[in-house]
């Protein structure tokens, strides 16, 4: 792996295919690894299935204080269906831009996270240190993070980092997300006699009319605003003249701080009737720090100083890794900032502003060196 500068390192990180699914992260995540073990850090990795691996990496540390932690996912999302006009894994660059699938969504982050811990690696003992996380299985669902926060491997940590693309804007959290399909049953029969059969689809369109005006009676956020709700799949019925006896709906719900998922599912539950098989396939609190919390302020100074402009509260319209990681770092205050064009992630031709990159690795550094008093 190549890590004289910003973009040869990207580019190293764009050269494995870790499109998910199937997601094949361990290679690039071996190899990220092995660089961040030459520049002292101790490296820990977790297969969350084989071949699809993360890594921890951390360096320094000390009593008093838990470390910085500095997180991006390793997988990407597919090429899409149109075709692209420039090889997705060559990292081929056209002025200020790095051209390659995974380059703003965060290949660049990764990149920029790893350069900027090089800076004070060999700098970092006795001092609250610094812990990288990098995942695999981020995409369609955080499940990477999932695991490792379910296993020891984190450790602690003060403050997070995560460099998902915000073109270097500070975020002060995201929405949170709970996904389920809900399965109908009916009773076939031959669709000149409907009497005799039971109609799935009906139930499911019942239940998608008493989604649509389904009242979260949660306030709504300041800065997130209302918690919002989408029916995104309806299947069911295998031919025109048969009753159908199997309808499925597919459900996307992105709550706001404050809701208690636990009682907003029962609430669902009641509404679907004990007639539908509820699956939750995803279910990941909200992510949010007050923009006055001590260090935000700190981070808003420090991208004051390197965008020229002063930063507001604002969200990321994404899910992060962040809503597990907080599992094992309960309290730590988060911002989401990384080099990547938050427009350009799953686009054909993702591209990531060279500058933005460079500008990253400044960023990160300052931030290291506030919360480490290098
Ligand atoms: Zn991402």
């Amino acid at each position: 792996m190549r890590a004289a500068d910003a973009v040869s390192l990207t580019r190293s990180l764009l050269s494995f295919d870790t499109i998910n699914p199937p997601g094949r992260e361990a290679d690039c995540a071996r190899q990220a690894g092995a660089l961040l073990e030459e520049m002292g850090f101790s490296v820990a990795y977790d297969e969350y299935q084989p071949g699809r691996t993360s890594v921890v990496a951390r360096a320094g540390g000390s009593e008093g204080k838990a470390p910085l932690c500095l997180t991006g996912h390793l997988d990407t999302v597919a090429l899409g269906a149109r075709a692209w006009s420039k090889d997705p894994f060559a990292g081929e660059t056209d002025g200020d831009r790095l051209y390659g699938r995974g380059s703003s969504d965060m290949k660049a982050g990764v990149a920029a996270i790893i350069l900027a811990a090089r800076s004070f690696a060999a700098r970092l003992a006795g001092t609250p240190g610094i812990t990288i996380v990098l995942t695999a299985a981020e995409e369609g669902g955080c499940l990477g993070s999932q695991r490792l926060a379910a296993t020891q491997l984190l450790g602690k940590a003060g403050a997070l980092v995560v460099g998902e693309p915000t073109a270097n804007y500070p975020y002060v959290g995201h929405k949170g997300s709970i996904k389920f399909h809900a399965s109908f049953k009916g009773v076939s029969a031959h669709g000149s006699m409907p009497e005799l059969g039971v109609n799935a689809i009906y139930k499911a369109a019942r239940a998608v009319s008493a989604l649509e005006s389904f009242q979260f009676g949660a306030k709504a956020h300041p800065v997130m605003g209302a918690p919002t709700m989408n029916v995104g799949t309806m299947a069911g019925g295998s031919g025109v003249n048969m009753v159908p006896d199997t309808a499925t709906i597919g459900v996307d719900i992105r709550t706001v701080p404050g809701m208690d998922h636990g009682a907003l599912l029962e609430r669902l539950r009641a509404l679907l009737g004990a007639d539908a098989q509820m699956e939750v396939f995803s279910n990941l609190p909200p992510v949010w720090t007050s923009p006055q919390a001590e260090w935000v302020e700190r981070v808003y100074e420090i991208c004051r100083a390197h965008l020229g402009t002063n930063p507001e509260p604002r969200t990321a319209t994404y899910m992060t890794d962040a809503a597990n990681l907080l599992k094992a770092y309960a309290g730590a205050p988060t911002v989401v900032l990384g080099p990547g064009q938050p427009e350009l992630a799953h686009q054909t031709d993702e591209w990531c502003s060279v500058e933005r990159i460079r500008q990253a690795v400044a960023i990160y550094e300052a931030i290291i060196k506030d919360w480490c008093r290098l």
